[in-house]
């Protein structure tokens, strides 16, 4: 399978198959890379429109019971500061981000015994409905009761990254990990709660678990095709690895990172792809054409917007581009991108 004939199928406009996806990420190239982001911009311009959507993460606690050595949350971290947000200080937060212009929110934290933090969840998600944003619930052992609470409350996004495809190196990270150290239980997540009511599915890959980022390409094609014949508009992430305490996870060169949302656009052209504010500005300068959920605003430590405390001390990890929600929509704007408030494609 050479380039040419990947290129040529992409450029129909109807996708790659899995297999084809992988072949294709491990094919191009730093010479190849600009003739593939120009395929990819024009699929994105087509098939979604000139148009991206911001989001931002509300994190309402640091406390975890779960220690995936890649993260600064780990149970096992002693030196932390924890802090779980109390209603009025989610509330501060949620002003916050409204007042930076930023639509959807991402309401995350460590995992907890459901009980510990189910009602600060539908409550948080209460307030953030009434303040006129978008709730999206990122939160891994939730029971179905609760998901489809959170449904008919208004919520219509749910994310939950797989991090690696590979169950085996999942196995090996997650097996302190008290709610996640089931692979397939895992995998179901998505599926499950678009039956509970979620329309919208948000799925991804931390990339710098494994080398090869190939298989993760070839296996999130796999279930964003799932999950869009079932019926699920699907986001995809593929987030890098920033400021783990493991030293054996490291970022991935930034050339892999630009490769990997390439890829992705080209085999799923009407998916929604997302881009967190951990990547440095040029990488992102350069994807903004080719995805259309931007993560700006953002912190990764309870309270990080509102309260005053030496964050460094209590967040998951440090975020690359700084730039303010307003440089971001100003940056968008030259590249003729309207900022909407909702935009999630899948079908
Ligand atoms: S990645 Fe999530 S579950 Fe794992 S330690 Fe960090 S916050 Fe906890």
């Amino acid at each position: 399978m050479n380039l040419d004939y990947l290129y040529e199928r992409a450029e129909s406009g109807n996708g790659l198959e899995p297999y084809e996806a992988r072949e294709l990420f491990d094919r191009l190239n730093r010479i190849e890379l600009p003739y593939a982001r120009e395929i990819a911009t024009t699929l994105r311009e087509d098939q979604i429109g000139d148009k991206a959507s911001l989001y931002t993460c509300l994190y309402i606690s640091n406390e975890c019971a779960n220690a995936c050595p890649y993260c600064s949350y780990s149970s096992s971290n002693k030196e932390l500061e924890r802090r779980t947000l109390n209603l009025e200080q989610i509330e501060e937060e949620a002003k916050a981000i409204k007042k930076s212009g930023v639509s959807n929110v991402i309401l995350i934290s460590g995992t907890l015994p459901e009980g510990k933090y189910r009602d600060l969840i539908i409550d948080s998600t209460k307030l953030v409905k009434s303040l006129g944003l978008n709730p999206w619930i990122e939160f891994e052992n939730l029971s179905k009761g609760t998901i489809r609470e959170l449904s008919q409350i208004g919520a219509e996004h749910f994310l939950l990254f797989q991090e690696t495809y590979d169950p085996e190196i999942y196995r090996k990270i997650h097996s302190k990990s008290r709610y996640k150290n089931n692979f397939s239980r895992r995998l179901a997540r998505g599926s499950e709660a678009y039956m509970d009511g979620f329309p919208n599915i948000g799925i991804g890959a931390l990339l710098g678990l494994q080398e090869d980022i190939g298989l993760e390409i070839k296996s999130i094609c796999e279930h964003a095709n799932f999950l869009k014949e079932i019926g699920a508009n699907v986001s995809i992430s593929l987030p890098s690895i920033k400021g783990s305490p493991d030293r054996r996870f490291r970022r991935p060169k930034s050339e892999d990172i630009e490769k990997a949302y390439i890829t992705l656009r080209m085999a799923l052209p009407n998916v929604s792809l997302a881009l967190s504010g951990r990547e440095a500005s040029n990488l992102r300068d350069r994807l903004f054409p080719v995805v259309d959920l931007i993560g700006t605003g953002g912190v990764t430590s309870p309270g990080g917007r509102t309260l005053n405390f030496d964050q460094k001390k209590s967040q998951q990890f440090p975020l690359t581009d700084r730039r303010s929600p307003n440089v971001i929509k100003s940056v968008l704007k030259d590249l003729e991108i309207e900022v909407v408030d909702d935009l999630v494609r899948g079908n």
